[in-house]
């Protein structure tokens, strides 16, 4: 497929090009360059939200009742591909990407009136409660549990591996409201406010060196029973919903900004003959790596169809999630192998070793090893890869 742009189109391209220019400072831009991790640092993402906010572009995928641009598949494409290409920062995912569609779903009006706008505007930055220790791929069996006393619950317990706890003023989260019978009915889907008396939050500090997740204690938490999404006991079915989201947010537009940007570090990259992009080993890799992020491409247009007809991703999420993680670690490889030791962190001075200078911007040096160590997470975060298959395995395929 060769997608040729309507003159429409390339009018709109024109004009997000134009923004970009001048929304996108340096310090923006740096932001996104020397981000080491998974998820923009919380200061540039929120400059960037809110900017985006003011523009009326901050949620491409909503519908546009509820605060969307309105755009169609091709414009969303653009979108996407031109922030990646201009270097933009990232936003995060929880509140935009997942709580919001998730309220938009299954929220009652009066949740919708008062939590989406706040999502919109960037006032409320939401993270994520699912995983517990002992709770991850089986995540049904989380232990939370809530007590229901007068009109609030009583929450005691702990989760963990929550990205930006330390940030959030909100989380949503499962909770256990029945021990008896299947786990998976005895979930129930809260909303609940980061300052609430009892809440702690505890660092865990990644391999590379960043803080991104955390563990969250719950001691006697109250939290008012309006709070809840969806009937009690009946969690699970929220919870799969936003999965959905999460999982099928794609991300194909920044993996092929990377993909070719690396394409054109390994041409300054000398070799004995040529450069490294002459080399035949590593131009087959860079070559298998864009075919593969093509079918992507189109797999992600797939997913994005069904959601601009007002529908839900799907389980067929589960393969975008796959495939996405797979290709992200095989950048980061890629990146890897092209630098070397060069792109070794905290060794600035390997850059320069005797007379052997390689002639590259720092930041590809100082960013490589750590996106290489945080990726190796892409697999794991959001349900492992064995997961996904096997939800592929019985929801798509039927098996
Ligand atoms: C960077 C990062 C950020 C995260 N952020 C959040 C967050 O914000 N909020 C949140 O709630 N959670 C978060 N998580 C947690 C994440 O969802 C879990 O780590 C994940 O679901 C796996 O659970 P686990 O770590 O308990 O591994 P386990 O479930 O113990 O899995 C261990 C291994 O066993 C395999 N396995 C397990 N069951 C099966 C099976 N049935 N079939 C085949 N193989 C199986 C897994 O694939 C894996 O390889 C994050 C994780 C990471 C790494």
């Amino acid at each position: 497929m060769d997608i040729r742009l309507l003159p429409e189109h390339e009018r709109f391209r024109d004009d997000v090009r134009r923004f970009l220019d001048d929304a996108l400072d340096d310090d923006l831009r740096d932001g996104a360059r020397f981000c080491p991790g998974v998820f923009q640092d919380y200061a540039t993402n929120m400059r960037w939200h809110r900017i985006l906010y003011t523009k009326g572009w901050i949620a491409p995928s909503w519908p546009k009742q509820y605060g969307g641009t309105g755009w169609d598949l091709l414009q969303r494409h653009i979108w996407s591909t031109e922030a990646s290409l201009a270097g933009a920062p990232g936003v995060a995912p929880m509140g935009l990407g997942m709580c919001g569609p998730m309220l938009i779903g299954h929220g009652t009006p009066e949740q919708r009136a008062y939590y989406l706008p706040r999502i919109l505007s960037g006032e409320d930055y939401w993270c994520q409660g699912y995983s517990e220790p002992g709770a991850g791929s089986d995540l049904a069996s989380l232990k939370l549990r809530a007590d229901i006393d007068g009109e609030d619950y009583i929450l005691s317990g702990t989760k963990i591996w929550t990205t930006h706890a330390h940030h959030a003023n909100r989380m949503f989260c499962l909770v256990r409201t029945d021990f008896t019978g299947k786990p998976q009915q005895g979930i129930t889907f809260l909303l609940l406010d980061m300052d609430s008396p009892g809440i702690t939050v505890e660092p865990i500090v990644f391999v590379s060196g960043e803080h991104e997740v955390n563990q969250v204690f719950f001691d006697n938490v109250r939290v008012p029973r309006a709070n809840r999404v969806g009937a009690e006991n009946d969690g699970w079915t929220v919870a799969k919903y936003l999965l959905e989201f999460e999982r099928g947010g794609g991300g194909a537009a920044r993996m092929q900004a990377a993909l070719t940007r690396l394409s054109k570090l390994a041409a300054t990259i000398p070799l004995e003959a040529g450069s490294l992009a002459d080399d035949a080993a590593f131009a087959r890799k860079l070559a298998s790596a864009q075919v593969d992020l093509t079918a992507i491409q189109y797999t992600e247009f797939r997913i994005l169809a069904a959601l601009s007809q007002g529908g839900n991703p799907g389980p067929e999420s589960s393969i975008l999630k796959n495939l996405g993680a797979n290709m992200s670690q095989r950048i980061s490889e890629l990146a890897v192998e092209a630098l070397g030791m060069y792109g070794a962190p905290f060794q600035p001075e390997a850059r320069t070793v005797g007379s052997n200078v390689v002639p590259i911007g720092p930041e590809e040096g100082l960013t490589t090893l750590p996106h290489y160590l945080n990726y190796r997470a892409s697999s794991i975060a959001g349900g492992t890869n064995e997961v996904q298959k096997n939800i592929v395995a019985k929801l798509v395929l039927g098996l």
